[in-house]
């Protein structure tokens, strides 16, 4: 997508040295108009000893020469006379030295005309190297380009062949739609870059590093082109995976040249497409990994390098944040995450929009309607929509683009995306909408979870993100008991909304069930929140998959204890089962409506939610109050 039209000097290095060659082989040929003729070394001595040899050009491995007359070549057996007689007079010859001959000696007392030669002369020599060299640079080429690798090893170590460079990106933030929140975020960005000075006097530190999180064709690359078209900036974009090389080294100079760039061109925005491709968790997989860490590791180093206010913005994209390194997040890195949904339906029309700016549409167009009818379809989805629509209708030669051409367009889509399960079935959508107000009730029920911002049930292929609650990190370990038991509570309401609404369970639950699991036993074995463990601390799994992970796993608890923390953690999630159901049980006709409502709408913000519950609350009078706090119900 960003590759440079541009000329592959590989390919003309390679013909202009045949070509060459070829030209050396010719001139050979044409200059030298008598040729030698091969005869062996006993023909030659004997010539030699009968004095008829004249002008021989004597070198460490071949003698050339010529016989002197017509009678000296009929002394030799008639088929080497007949090879030097064919070319006429003036008969040279050429033969291959034999070990300890003594040509020297027996010239010496001769009035034969001799000369030594140093080497075999230019065309031999170049035979000797020149056709291994070539031969290697044909390999070499060949197998680069088999393995998609190195295209051009007359510049290794340049990033420009992948580097995309763009004096000013022509994208503004009006060609975005739907994704509000994510250009209000990096409007910041766009102010710093045209007005540094008003943030540097201040001492204001911009991010250097800002990760936009988001599913395919979301519009991540875009929103990054917009931040240097609307800042006037030039865009530097490379993908993660053009970093990573067949040769070790490569990418890490790669790296160093791309910052070099970045810096001689500041102020810029710099855009690492496909972030993932290089940052992904050291130590894990197994191709190439030594390459990938020494360019992940330059990529660190030259982050840590450039100041916070050179005005170098490294925008970098993904769409698996839970496989980057967790050393490309921390502080002074990619520090600032901005995460993009798709669209709802909001957004997809609004997307539509944009698109359509250009089309001519019939009156029966409806983009609300068409809105409606994508679900799951993300902002690239919308445009390829729009585009095979515009060309369905030119096929038949009509007039406008009408509904009928969209709705072809659509079902095309659709078939696609079903290949690549992006789109949910009816029923698919009523389960997940359940799991998700299981979610979103419960939290809001707690008196200690943060408040539900977002419920959404749009398709987003990216695990962890929006109002999902994950496992504390490091630094958001001081969190009372109770807060974290809110938090476990929250985490199952999905799954247990599905087992009382459908008696039954589904692997959406997957997710949320380690994300449980694992904060049961961290409060368990880190936070010293079992009774029946007391205060001791245990090595946790968690622990040693982030940040710990170099530190050798090794026990240092016993078996017994081992089993006791497995029942710790199995009571845990018990007891909190236990609790959402009962909270869930309570408040069924409550779930049903939020379920309801995010199968119309898709996503419900937390005024609408909160609207609900107060709503229902106040309807129904049986409702048993506000469930009691959770710290009493751990007791229960
Ligand atoms: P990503 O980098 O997230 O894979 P891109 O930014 O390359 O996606 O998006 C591909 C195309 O999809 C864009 O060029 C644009 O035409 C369209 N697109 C994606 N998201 C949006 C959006 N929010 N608004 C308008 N167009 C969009
Ligand atoms: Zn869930």
């Amino acid at each position: 997508m960003f590759m440079d039209k541009k000329v592959d000097f590989s390919n003309i290095v390679v013909i202009i040295g045949v070509m060459g060659f070829v030209a050396l082989l010719i001139a050979e040929v044409l200059l030298i108009k008598t040729p030698f003729a091969p005869i062996p070394y006993s023909d030659f001595h004997k010539l030699l000893v009968a004095r008829q040899v004249d002008n021989l050009e004597i070198s460490p491995t071949r003698v050339t020469g010529t016989v002197r007359t017509a009678a000296g070549v009929a002394l030799l057996p008639a088929s080497d006379a007949a090879v030097i007689a064919k070319n006429g007079a003036p008969y040279r010859f050429t033969t291959v030295r034999v070990n300890g001959d003594r040509i020297g000696e027996e010239l010496a007392t001769s009035d034969i005309r001799y000369a030594g030669v140093a080497d075999e002369g230019w065309a031999g020599s170049l035979f000797g190297w020149l056709l291994p060299v070539l031969g290697f640079i044909l390999l070499w080429n060949f197998l680069s380009k088999r393995a998609g690798g190195l295209q051009n090893y007359a510049g290794i170590g340049k990033s420009r062949p992948t580097l995309y460079v763009q004096q000013a990106s022509s994208v503004t933030f009006d060609d975005i739609a739907g994704i509000d929140e994510a250009k209000a975020e990096l409007k910041q960005i766009v102010e710093f870059l045209c007005n540094p000075d008003r943030y540097r006097r201040l001492g204001g530190k911009i991010p250097k590093g800002v990760l936009i999180v988001g599913a395919p064709g979301t519009g991540k690359t875009l929103l990054a082109k917009a931040v240097a078209g609307e800042a006037k900036v030039p865009f530097l974009s490379i993908s993660g995976s053009a970093f990573v090389e067949m040769f070790v080294g490569v990418g890490a100079a790669r790296v160093r040249d791309l910052f070099e760039q970045a810096t001689q061109k500041a102020p810029c925005i710099v855009f690492i497409d496909e972030l993932d491709a290089l940052g992904k968790v050291r130590g894990t997989g197994t191709v190439s990994n030594d390459e990938r860490e020494q360019t992940l590791n330059q990529l660190l180093v030259e982050m840590d390098g450039f100041e916070p206010n050179s005005g170098v913005i490294i925008l970098a994209a993904t769409n698996r944040p839970e496989i980057l390194d967790p050393a490309l997040l921390r502080p002074g890195r990619f520090d600032r995450h901005i995460a993009i949904d798709r669209p709802d339906l909001t957004g997809r029309r609004q997307i539509l929009q944009v698109h359509v700016k250009h089309v001519k549409l019939a009156t029966d167009v409806d983009l609300t309607e068409l809105a409606s009818r994508t679900p799951g379809f993300a902002g690239a989805d919308l445009a390829n929509v729009v585009n095979e629509a515009t060309l369905h209708a030119a096929e038949l030669n009509k007039a406008a683009v009408e509904m009928a051409d969209f709705d072809e367009a659509i079902d095309r889509a659709m078939a696609g995306m079903e290949r690549k399960s992006r789109v949910m079935n009816e029923q698919e959508k009523i389960t997940i909408a359940y799991h998700e107000a299981g979610h979103a009730l419960v939290a809001q029920s707690r008196a200690h979870c943060d408040p539900v911002k977002k419920v959404s049930i749009i398709p987003r292929g990216v695990a962890a993100l929006g109002y999902t609650q994950q496992v504390p990190t490091e630094d958001r370990y001081v969190l009372r008991e109770s807060e974290l038991l809110d938090r476990l509570d929250a985490c199952l309401g999905g799954r247990v909304a599905e087992e009382i609404v459908f008696n039954d369970i589904s692997t959406g639950a997957a997710n949320d069930l380690d994300q449980a699991s694992a904060l049961a036993r961290h409060m368990i074995m880190r936070c010293g929140m079992s009774p029946q463990l007391g205060l001791a601390t245990f090595r946790d799994d968690a622990a040693r998959a982030g940040y710990l992970r170099f530190a050798a796993p090794q026990e240092r608890y016993s078996e017994s204890t081992a089993r006791t923390i497995d029942e710790e953690v199995r009571r845990l999630l018990d007891e909190a089962h236990a609790r959402v159901e009962r909270t869930l049980h309570e408040k069924r006709a409550l779930l049903d409506r939020i379920a309801s409502l995010l199968l119309e709408r898709e996503v419900l913000d937390h005024a609408t939610l909160q609207q609900l519950i107060d709503e229902t609350e106040t309807d129904a009078s049986s409702v048993t109050a506000k469930s009691a706090p959770p710290a009493a119900m751990r007791l229960a």
